[in-house]
């Protein structure tokens, strides 16, 4: 992919809710995607503007690619920026979308454990980062999904993940307890890209912002 003209533009997003929430964000911006990521295997999406390129990666490595400048700007959940410190990295805008909440959950009723509290979470550090401002030691196990599963099978006592509906959590007999953070997608941009394409960056981001207020009324 040519970088070389320095209006280019890299955009790094998700598959799934994230892409589908954030295209009328970016047709407002007069870009238009030439493929659909759930049908296409390309990895890389043409676009209605010949310089404008959508990268399709993991949720989890949108901060990675934009960090590094693979791409100018992309789209992560706020989880996904606390779990990776948000280095390199603007984050201009709330897009207001895909929005949830990070929780801690448990089995319903239980009695608080004594000694230390075992959590099963892949949000490793937002975790350690709670518990540690709260002043309360506890044992952190990572997991890659289906974190539920954990406290029915012994593995912890409690997990925090996303929260949105809360109807996973109830049908594997747990409950939502303690607020850790609002989640929401944000408008990520690579720190060295805002200089040398500022005056490119700084429309697309007005437009997007004039479209996530627009989509509120
Ligand atoms: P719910 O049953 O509606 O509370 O949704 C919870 C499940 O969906 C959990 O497995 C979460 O990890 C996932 N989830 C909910 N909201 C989001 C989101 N905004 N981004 C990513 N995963 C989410």
């Amino acid at each position: 992919m040519s970088k070389t003209h320095t209006g280019a533009l890299t955009i790094a997003l998700s598959k799934g809710r994230i892409f589908k929430e954030t295209l009328p964000l970016l047709a407002h911006a007069g870009i238009v995607p030439k493929d659909d990521p759930e049908t296409s295997r390309k990895l890389i999406l043409n676009t209605n503007q010949d310089d404008v390129k959508l990268v399709i990666i993991r949720a989890s490595d949108v901060p990675t690619y934009v960090e590094y400048g693979a791409a100018d700007l992309g789209v992560a959940g706020k989880d996904v920026l606390m779990e990776h410190g948000g280095a390199g990295l603007y984050e201009p805008l709330d897009l207001k979308i895909a929005c949830c909440k990070l929780m801690t959950a448990g089995p319903k009723n239980a009695p608080e454990p004594t000694g230390r509290l075992k959590i099963a979470t892949k949000f490793v550090n937002s975790t350690r980062r709670y518990y540690a401002q709260q002043g309360r030691q506890v044992e952190i196990i990572k997991l890659y999904g289906s974190m539920e599963l954990a406290p029915l099978v012994g593995l912890a006592d409690r997990i925090v993940d996303l929260v949105d509906t809360g109807n996973t959590l109830k049908a594997n007999g747990l409950e939502p307890q303690e607020h850790i953070a609002d989640i929401s997608s944000r408008l990520v941009i690579n720190k060295a890209s805002m200089k040398t394409k500022h005056a490119r960056l700084k429309k697309l981001i007005d437009q997007i912002s004039a479209a996530v207020d627009l989509s509120l009324h």
